[in-house]
């Protein structure tokens, strides 16, 4: 076995998965529970134990170990905040699994990880600048330049879906209104759709073929909204390439008339930036962690 392995985990609230890849081809893969009600102590145990078996398979050769956790590393403390597997915020986590699995990591959290995974193994593998948009429950973002995940001085490059889309907006739990979350994500479209009486789920409703009065102007703002907030990501960046995540991101339209509205807000007379979907579904937390 050559230099190149990579083993990569993927710390989920219900399964931890790891893979290894060696010359970005994979070669084992592995996913167990991660029994988060049984604490964090368990958690640790049982992310060891996955590593173990990943280590006998590759039969201790040497390899780069990475971690895709929900939530962040405060830069002040070196604690974990806002993981929904919440027993583990207020931890050292990084250095609490690096004593723990007797070697270096990088952790990063799942929107970093799957821009980072799309970007040198999925839909943006041919592109050098490329930013990953997950609108699952909430909506997070990343940034890749030259195959390495941009994090910026504050460590929040890529928290794009906490920028503020309309003034005086829905409040959002992070105490400011109008963010990009609150109107494009899967959470805050299932609150748009509830209060309208709307009981699809949000992909049933945009893939529907026919629309009501009300439910065209639900429609269109969703389509508007999701414009103005890439749009604004291009009028800063300007990516080569923005790859779509997260459930939302199977809204065929998304790529038809969602592209139309990019491109009406974006502040140049030419429009090459590809607007794709991703290629590695939900494998790209633990792919990006394995290439960290
Ligand atoms: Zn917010």
């Amino acid at each position: 076995m050559n230099n190149n392995v990579r083993i990569g985990i993927d710390l989920g609230g219900t399964k931890i998965e790891c893979v290894v890849l060696e010359n970005h081809q994979e070669i084992f893969r592995k996913r167990i529970a991660t029994e988060s009600a049984k604490g964090a102590e368990h958690i640790i145990n049982q992310i060891k134990k996955i590593y173990g078996e990943a280590l006998t398979y590759i039969n201790n050769a040497d390899h780069k170990l990475g971690i895709c956790s929900p939530g962040s590393i405060s830069q002040k403390t070196g604690l974990l905040r806002n993981s929904n597997t919440t027993c583990l915020n207020g931890l050292p986590l990084s250095q609490m699994l690096e004593d723990k699995l007797n070697h270096q990591l990088l952790i990063e959290n799942d929107a970093n990880c799957f821009a980072l995974a799309e970007a040198t193994l999925g839909a943006g593998q041919d592109y050098e600048c490329v930013f990953g948009i997950i609108m699952g429950t909430g909506c997070g973002g990343g940034f890749v330049f030259n195959k390495r995940v941009r994090q910026g001085p504050n460590l929040i490059s890529g928290e794009w879906g906490h920028s503020i889309l309309h003034t005086e907006g829905l409040n959002c739990y992070c105490g400011k209104m109008g963010c990009v979350e609150k109107y494009i994500s899967g959470g805050g479209i299932a609150s748009i759709l509830k209060e309208n009486n709307i009981n699809l789920s949000a992909n049933d409703f945009f893939n529907k073929s026919y629309f009501n009065k009300n439910e065209k102007k639900i429609y269109e703002k969703f389509l508007d909204d999701f414009g103005q907030a890439v749009s604004n990501v291009i009028n800063s960046f300007d990516p080569d390439v923005i790859i779509l995540g997260g459930g939302l991101s199977n809204i065929s339209a998304l790529y038809s008339e969602g592209v139309d509205k990019i491109k009406l807000n974006t502040f140049s007379d030419s429009f090459k930036t590809r607007i794709l979907p991703n290629q590695l579904g939900d494998s790209s937390g633990v792919i990006g962690a394995a290439m960290l």
